[in-house]
């Protein structure tokens, strides 16, 4: 089983994602994440990727498509994945459907205001690629034991941008998928097991 998932910027999309694949036991399929590692690894994905990323605008739809196309090739999706972050864009997902057509696109909610908040206070763990809120931190290091660092696109001003861009180049998607019948939308409000448990009850639909 193939599923997206959509959502704008720090909805909590990785975050259910590794709860998700835990339950679902397929493997969880994240583009920011490829192409921040990309970008420590120095690769060419990361290169092109660096021009794009700290400014908050979107990689070319080509060199995305490409990243995710060899990633889906790979054993471990045989029996399906969990796409976190891709398709961004209506090119994007007709790319995916000629390659990978997903069975269903789950879509997390959250209004501006909760965006920000999660965005400005959002933590990440260099080891393990969990992200926590300051408000919730218990102490100076993830429990993996890898240490926490604020991700260079998380500040007020480039959200607004990616929200911008968000709105603009992702929304359109939900329209795509809803009239294909594939579209799910839940809410992003709330602790993280009442979203989870939307999203069970989703996928069961
Ligand atoms: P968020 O959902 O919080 O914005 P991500 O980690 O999913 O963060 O993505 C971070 C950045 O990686 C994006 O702002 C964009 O520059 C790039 N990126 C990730 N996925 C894609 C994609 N499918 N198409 C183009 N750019 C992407």
């Amino acid at each position: 089983m193939l599923i997206i998932l959509v959502g704008p910027p720090a909805a909590g999309k990785g975050t259910q994602a590794g709860k998700l694949v835990e339950y679902l036991n397929i493997p969880h399929i994240s583009t920011g994440d490829i192409l921040r590692q990309s970008i420590k690894d120095k690769t060419s994905l990361g290169e092109a990727a660096l021009l794009y990323i700290n400014k908050g605008e979107l990689v070319p739809d080509e060199v995305i498509t490409a990243a995710v196309k060899e990633r889906l090739s790979q054993r471990d999706c045989k029996n399906g994945a969990l796409l976190d972050g891709y398709p961004r864009t209506i090119r994007q997902a007709e790319a995916l459907e000629e390659f990978a057509p997903p069975d269903v696109v789950l879509d997390i909610d959250a209004d501006r205001e909760n965006l920000l908040k999660r965005v400005t206070g959002r933590r990440v763990c260099d080891k393990c690629g969990l992200s926590f809120h300051i408000d919730n931190l218990k102490g100076q290091n993830c429990r993996c034991g890898g240490n926490l660092y604020i991700r260079d696109d998380d500040t007020a001003e480039v959200f607004e941008t990616r929200l911008d861009n968000y709105q603009r180049l992702t929304l359109p998607l939900k329209q795509y998928y809803l009239k294909r019948g594939k579209l799910r939308t839940v809410s992003g409000e709330g602790t993280r097991d009442e979203v989870f448990e939307r999203i069970i009850k989703a996928l069961k639909d």
